[in-house]
C-alpha cells in the first residue's frame, strides 16, 4: 500500500502510528513501533541521552523519508462502494477482494460489482485513544443483531447533508432503514460500550475502557493528536565530542548488561562500577586517542549519563545553555549565537536578547492522545497512548536545524508588574481554570499556571504573528518555547522545519535589535485591537475556555507551532486596553513609544 511522500517530519508530528492516513488508494493506519523492521540499517539512529533518558528509551531511529517508510494496515475495515444503485457497504477483511493478491493490484473493490470502493467515512474512537469501526449493522438495526442483509449506503438527494444519506438492509424480513442523520451524535451511542481497541496494534488484546464511545468523520482533526518532545541538542550537548560519546554509551550500556547476565548464570556477585569502568575502557580503545584523553572521555559520559527524569531539567537546561552562549568555543559546529545589545528603553522590559543563529532539534514521537491536545507538561496521564518505546528500546524522532530568537523579560520589572495591578485575583482564575480542566482530562497538576505565563504564551504569539511576515517564515514553520519557573522567564521562538543542514537565515535576521524593535512595537500595536473587540476583549478564562482576550483573529497561531494548543492567551497582559482591571506589561512602551494613549 503506498502512503504517499510523506517527509520525517510529518511522520512525527502528523502522520505516526495510530494516526489515519490517506493513501493513494485507501485510508490507512501506521502501525506500532514494534511492528517495524529495524533489522539491520534500515533504520538511522540519533543519540540524545537526556531527551531518550526522559522519554524511557535508549536511543532513537530516524523513519525513513517516502513511500512506504513504515507499516501500515488497512483502516477503517468498513468500505462503500461507489457504484451508484450498488452502494454495498462491506467489511473488505470479510471479502474476497480483501484478499491480497486482488487488493494489492486492484486497490479496494466492491465484492458485488467490482466497481472501486471508499473506506468508511465514519469512525469511533474514545478519550483513552481507541478507536474502531463505525457499528454500521448495530446502528441500522438499532443495536445488537442476528440480521446478517447485505447493507447499503445510498444518497437520497444531491445535498451532502447526512440525513440524506440512507443506510438500507437488503434482507427481506428485515428491510431496515435509517437516514445517517445520527450517526454523528454522540447520544445515538451512549449504549455502547468502548471495546478497547488499538488499530495500531493489530495483535494486541483489547484493553478494558469505559469512556464514552465518539463517533466521528474519519478525518476529523481531533481523531489524532501527537505527543512529540523536543530538545535543542545545544552546548554541551552539541559537542562533537559529547556526540561521539552519546553514541559509545549504548555500546557500554550493552557490555554492563551482559557482565550482569553473565553474574547471574555463574551465581557471582555483579559489581556495576567494576563492569562500567571496563565497558568505558572497551569502548574507549575502539575510539581515535587523539580525539580526547580516557579521562575526558570519562568526565564527558558521566555528564551524558545523568539523563533527566523531568521534561522541566531539559528546559532548564537549554535556558542555561542560551543564557551562557558565550562561553561555548567555536569548535561548536551546530550552535552559533551571538548577544544584542538592548537600548536602554528596551532594557526595562528584557535583560537579554539572543540571535540563535544556528541550532539542531531531536524531535521525538512519544505517543499521542485522541479526543483532546495533550498537555505540554503532563506526560503519563491515563489517555496517553505512548508507543512501544519500552518493548524496543527506541523511539522515532528527527533531528532539523533551524534558527531562532530567545528573549529574556527583565524579572525585576515583572514583579513590579504584578505589583501594579490586582493580578493576584486575575492570576488565581487562570490558574484555577487551568487546574480544573486538567483535572476533567485526568491529568496530573503539576504545574501553577499563573499570568507570568499568560504574558511570557502572549508575547510569544504577538511576535510570532509578526514574524511570520517579515521572516520568510510562516506561522505554520515557526514554533515556540516558553521557558518558565522560578528559575526561567523567557522564550524562544525558532524554526526547525529544516530537513536539510541550512535555513534561510530570515528568522534570525529578525532578532538584530534594528529589525526586532520594529517587529516588537508592531506586533504590540497589533494585540491592541482585534476585529472581534468589544467581544474579545471582555473574555475571562471559564467554562473550558482558558483564554482571556484572545481569539483566532488576534492571538492564536497555528496549533503546530504552540506548546500549550492554543491556551493561556490574553493581550491585555501586554497592552493597554479599556478593561481597567489589567495594566499590560509592556503598557508605558505603548503609550511612549507608539504614541498611543487610551
Ligand atoms: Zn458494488
Ligand atoms: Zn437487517
Ligand atoms: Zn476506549
Ligand atoms: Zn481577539
Ligand atoms: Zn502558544
Amino acid at each position: 500500500m503506498e502512503i504517499g511522500n510523506l517527509s520525517q517530519n510529518q511522520i512525527i508530528t502528523t502522520f505516526g502510528p495510530g494516526a489515519i492516513i490517506d493513501a493513494k488508494e485507501d485510508s490507512v493506519m501506521g502501525l506500532d513501533i514494534n511492528y517495524w523492521n529495524n533489522d539491520g540499517e534500515e533504520y538511522r539512529r540519533i543519540y540524545f541521552n537526556k531527551l531518550a533518558s526522559y522519554l524511557g528509551v535508549r536511543y532513537f531511529l530516524e523513519p525513513k523519508q517516502g513511500k512506504n517508510s513504515f507499516p501500515v494496515i488497512i483502516f477503517p475495515d468498513w468500505h462503500v462502494c461507489s457504484k451508484v444503485g450498488c452502494n454495498l457497504v462491506f467489511k473488505l477483511s470479510e471479502s474476497v477482494t480483501g484478499n491480497p493478491e486482488i487488493y494489492d493490484s486492484k486497490g479496494p473493490k466492491c465484492p458485488d460489482c467490482g466497481f472501486k470502493a471508499y473506506p468508511s467515512r465514519f469512525i469511533m474512537f474514545c478519550e483513552n485513544g481507541h478507536i474502531d469501526e463505525f457499528p454500521y449493522r448495530e446502528y441500522l438495526h438499532g443495536g445488537e443483531t442476528q440480521c446478517e442483509g447485505k447493507i447499503r449506503l445510498r444518497s437520497a438527494s444531491y445535498t451532502s447533508s447526512l440525513n440524506s444519506l440512507i443506510l438500507s438492509c437488503d434482507n427481506e424480513d428485515c428491510k431496515a432503514r435509517k437516514t445517517m442523520g445520527d450517526a454523528l451524535l454522540k447520544a445515538t451511542f451512549s449504549d455502547y460500550i468502548c471495546k478497547g481497541r488499538h488499530a495500531h496494534r493489530p495483535s494486541s488484546q483489547n484493553e478494558k475502557c469505559s469512556a464514552d464511545l465518539i463517533p466521528s468523520l474519519r478525518g476529523a482533526t481531533n481523531v489524532y493528536f501527537s505527543i512529540v518532545r523536543s530538545a535543542l541538542e545545544i552546548p554541551p550537548w552539541s559537542d562533537k565530542l559529547f556526540q561521539i560519546v552519546e553514541e559509545k554509551k549504548v555500546e557500554i550500556d550493552n557490555y554492563i548488561e551482559d557482565k550482569k547476565i553473565e553474574a547471574e548464570i555463574d551465581d557471582e556477585v555483579f559489581d556495576y562500577e567494576k563492569a562500567r569502568m571496563r565497558g568505558l575502557k572497551v569502548a574507549y580503545r575502539k575510539l581515535d586517542q587523539n580525539l580526547m584523553s580516557f579521562e575526558r572521555f570519562v568526565e564527558i559520559y558521566k555528564k551524558v549519563a545523568e539523563g533527566a527524569s523531568e521534561y522541566s531539567e531539559i528546559k532548564e537546561s537549554e535556558y542555561n545553555s542560551i543564557l551562557n552562549h558565550r562561553a561555548v568555543s567555536k569548535n561548536y559546529s551546530s550552535f552559533l549565537a551571538s548577544e544584542e545589545e538592548l537600548p536602554e528603553f528596551l532594557k526595562t522590559y528584557f535583560t537579554r536578547l539572543i540571535r540563535i543563529e544556528k541550532v539542531r532539534e531531536i524531535m521525538a514521537l512519544k505517543g499521542f492522545t485522541r479526543a483532546s491536545f495533550p498537555d505540554p507538561d503532563n506526560d503519563n496521564f491515563t489517555s496517553v497512548v505512548n508507543l512501544a518505546g519500552k518493548e524496543t528500546g527506541w523511539l522515532p524522532a528527527v533531528r532539523t536545524s533551524g534558527e531562532g530568537i530567545f528573549i529574556e523579560l527583565n524579572r525585576e520589572e515583572v514583579d513590579k508588574w504584578l505589583l501594579s495591578f490586582d493580578s493576584k485575583s486575575i492570576s488565581d482564575i487562570y490558574d484555577n481554570e487551568y487546574k480544573k480542566y486538567v483535572e476533567s482530562k485526568g491529568w496530573e497538576y503539576r504545574q501553577n499556571r499563573d499570568l507570568v505565563y499568560v504574558l511570557l504564551h502572549s508575547l510569544s504569539h504577538a511576535l510570532i504573528r509578526e514574524l511570520s511576515l517579515r521572516s520568510g517564515y510562516s506561522t505554520t514553520e515557526l514554533q515556540e518555547r516558553i521557558y518558565y519557573s522560578e528559575n526561567m522567564c523567557g522564550l524562544l521562538i525558532y524554526t526547525a522545519s529544516g530537513d536539510s543542514e541550512g535555513t534561510l537565515g530570515g528568522l534570525e535576521e529578525m532578532g538584530k535589535i534594528s529589525n526586532f524593535q520594529d517587529v516588537l512595537l508592531n506586533s504590540l500595536k497589533n494585540a491592541l485591537v482585534c476585529s472581534a473587540d468589544p467581544g474579545c476583549l471582555k473574555t475571562y478564562p471559564g467554562n473550558e475556555n482558558l483564554n482571556g482576550a484572545a481569539c483566532h483573529a488576534c492571538l492564536m497561531i497555528p496549533e503546530t507551532a504552540c506548546e500549550n494548543g492554543n491556551r493561556l492567551l490574553d493581550r491585555r497582559t501586554i497592552v493597554l486596553t479599556q478593561e481597567k482591571n489589567f495594566t499590560g506589561y509592556f503598557e508605558k512602551l505603548v503609550r511612549e513609544v507608539c504614541g498611543i494613549n487610551l
